[in-house]
Parts: C-alpha cells; sequence; structure tokens
C-alpha cells in the first residue's frame, strides 16, 4: 500500500496547484469512484465489557484505489463533505450497510449489531429518515440492528429540525449514538431531550484512562451520566487491557479499538467471527 500522504501532490494533475483545483479534482475522483465501486466498508468489531462477547461492529469507509491502495476516510470525507458529495456516498454507505446486515443474518450472524457513521451534511440536507426507511425495506433487515452514529454539534446545530429528524429515526426502530463523545459542545442539557440510546466515549478520553487521575474522573463522569439517563456506553479506541479493565470498573458498557481488533475487510470480519465466535 503506496503512502497516501501525498494524494494532493502525486495522484493529482501536478499543474492545478490551487487548492480549488485540488478539490475539484478531487471531487472528480470521488464521483468516479462511486461510480466505478471502490468504496468498500470496512468493520470494526465490538464487544460487551461484561463478558467480551461480540456484540456488533461499526462501519468504516474505506476507498480502494486501483493504484494508491487503501485510502482512509479523512483523506475524502471532508472534501466530500464540502462539495455535498458525502450525500450519495452516505446513502451507498447506507445501503452497503444494510445489504451487509442482511448477508450476516443468512450466514447465522443474525444478532450483531451495525454502526453507521452519518455526517452532518447528510443529517441535514439528506431525507435521512426516508433513506433509511427505503434501505431497511429493501434489504428486509430487522431495524433494531442498525445503529446511526451522530455527533454532538450535528445535534446542538437547529433544536427543533433536528429533534424532528430524530424523532423520525426512532420511529424507525433504529437505535442512535452520540459518536465522538465529549469533544464537542459542553452543554449536555440536550443528551436528555433526544431518543438517544448510546454515548460512545471519544480516543481522547480513553488514551488519557491510564495517564492520569484527570482522565478517570472524566471518563467516570460521561459513563454515570449516561447511565443516569438511562443510555448505554461504548468505548472507543481501547488499546490496553488497563484501559479496558479501568473502563469495566467504571462500568462501561462496550468497547472497541485495536484491543479487539482493527477494522477488518468483509470477508476479513466474517473470519474474525468465527474464529471469536458470537452469539
Ligand atoms: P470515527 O467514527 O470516530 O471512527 C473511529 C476511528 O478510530 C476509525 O478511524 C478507527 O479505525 C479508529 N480506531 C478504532 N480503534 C482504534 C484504536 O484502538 N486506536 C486508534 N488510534 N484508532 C482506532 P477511520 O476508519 O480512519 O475513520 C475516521 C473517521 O472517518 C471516523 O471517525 C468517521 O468520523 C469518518 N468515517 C468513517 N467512515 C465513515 C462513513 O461511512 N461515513 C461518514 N460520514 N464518515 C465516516
Ligand atoms: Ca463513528
Ligand atoms: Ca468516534
Ligand atoms: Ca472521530
Amino acid at each position: 500500500v503506496k503512502r497516501l500522504a501525498d494524494i494532493r501532490l502525486g495522484f493529482f494533475d501536478s499543474a492545478m496547484s490551487s487548492a480549488v483545483a485540488e478539490r475539484l479534482t478531487l471531487e472528480r475522483s470521488i464521483k468516479a469512484a462511486l461510480k466505478a465501486g471502490q468504496f468498500e466498508l470496512f468493520f470494526q468489531p465490538q464487544v460487551r465489557l461484561e463478558d467480551f462477547r461480540l456484540v456488533g461492529a461499526e462501519a468504516l469507509i474505506r476507498w480502494r484505489h486501483p493504484e494508491l491502495g487503501i485510502i482512509p476516510p479523512d483523506k475524502f470525507i471532508p472534501v466530500a463533505e464540502e462539495t455535498g458529495l458525502i450525500v450519495p456516498l452516505g446513502t451507498w454507505v447506507l445501503q452497503s450497510a444494510c445489504r451487509h446486515l442482511r448477508h450476516w443474518s443468512e450466514i447465522g450472524l443474525g444478532g450483531l449489531r451495525m454502526g453507521v457513521n452519518i455526517s452532518s451534511r447528510q443529517f441535514r440536507e439528506a431525507d435521512l429518515a426516508d433513506l433509511v426507511a427505503e434501505a431497511i425495506t429493501e434489504t428486509g433487515i430487522d431495524p433494531a440492528h442498525l445503529d446511526l452514529e451522530l455527533t454532538e454539534s450535528m445535534l446542538m446545530a437547529d433544536g427543533e429540525g433536528t429533534l424532528k429528524i430524530l424523532r423520525a429515526l426512532a420511529r424507525l426502530g433504529v437505535t442512535l449514538s452520540i459518536d465522538d463523545f465529549g469533544t464537542g459542545y459542553s452543554s449536555l442539557a440536550y443528551l436528555k431531550r433526544f431518543p438517544v440510546n448510546t454515548v460512545k466515549i471519544d480516543r481522547a478520553f480513553v488514551r488519557d484512562l491510564d495517564q492520569d487521575e484527570d482522565g478517570r474522573v472524566i471518563a467516570n463522569a460521561i459513563i454515570s451520566l449516561a447511565h443516569s439517563l438511562s443510555m448505554k456506553t461504548i468505548a472507543e479506541g481501547v488499546e490496553s487491557e488497563a484501559q479496558a479493565a479501568m473502563l469495566a470498573r467504571h462500568g462501561c458498557d462496550e468497547i472497541q479499538g485495536y484491543l479487539i481488533e482493527r477494522p477488518l475487510a468483509a470477508d476479513d470480519f466474517t473470519a474474525f467471527v468465527a474464529r471469536y465466535g458470537a452469539d
């Protein structure tokens, strides 16, 4: 796999040097890649801390570029956001995620839940609830197995409009998570107002867990707050046994991170499940 840091230099026309031209080129490439079927979902396992049983996976997009190899999302999601391409891309992600869920249930992994990242533009601009409803109907999946990951800033944006979308989504029977919790707005009042099921504790706090007392205090506060509002907690970016043990002591419900496994291509994920075991 080639280094991708040079995506802006090497891969794109070097004669066009302005940021605008680069963006245009990347925009065109994303469009073409979507058409050519070069996007792919990887899956990162999520386990219950109590007994380390596999409960689900987060779908994470990758661009399998014919020359550059696998391109991670931070290289193209921001431009897709800026240009609005995130809307068709996000629709593809939703449909693809539901197709994978369907496949899992066909091969006896019907108990697994799938987390899908929703971008802010997709949340505000697309008719998200309709798209989700369509993907569910088309694939015949159990909506309870689909979890949509939203961010704090999305929820804070516009009170009533947001609440309407969230309620429409909740009515479909899907669950909702707040991603990267703790990194955005500090107001926690909205947690109570919105029909959100799960808080995903950002990696930054998990990393600090075995560094200092402050890290522990923050993680503990997030877990307690979530539980007092009848929400579940998942810690992200768990890399060590020590972090997992500390999270378990604080009553965190689930973990996701390199300690368990990295995000895996679809076939590697099902192989992982076969090795690891699932309900
Ligand atoms: P995220 O939603 O916070 O996803 C978690 C990121 O943390 C993933 O990066 C994952 O590979 C990484 N990670 C997981 N465990 C560990 C760990 O133990 N240690 C460390 N250091 N990192 C870990 P990834 O896959 O590169 O995705 C980056 C971001 O791109 C995601 O952050 C998400 O915001 C966005 N993204 C990914 N897929 C999609 C998608 O389908 N749609 C949208 N809108 N955004 C996506
Ligand atoms: Ca996420
Ligand atoms: Ca996250
Ligand atoms: Ca993030």
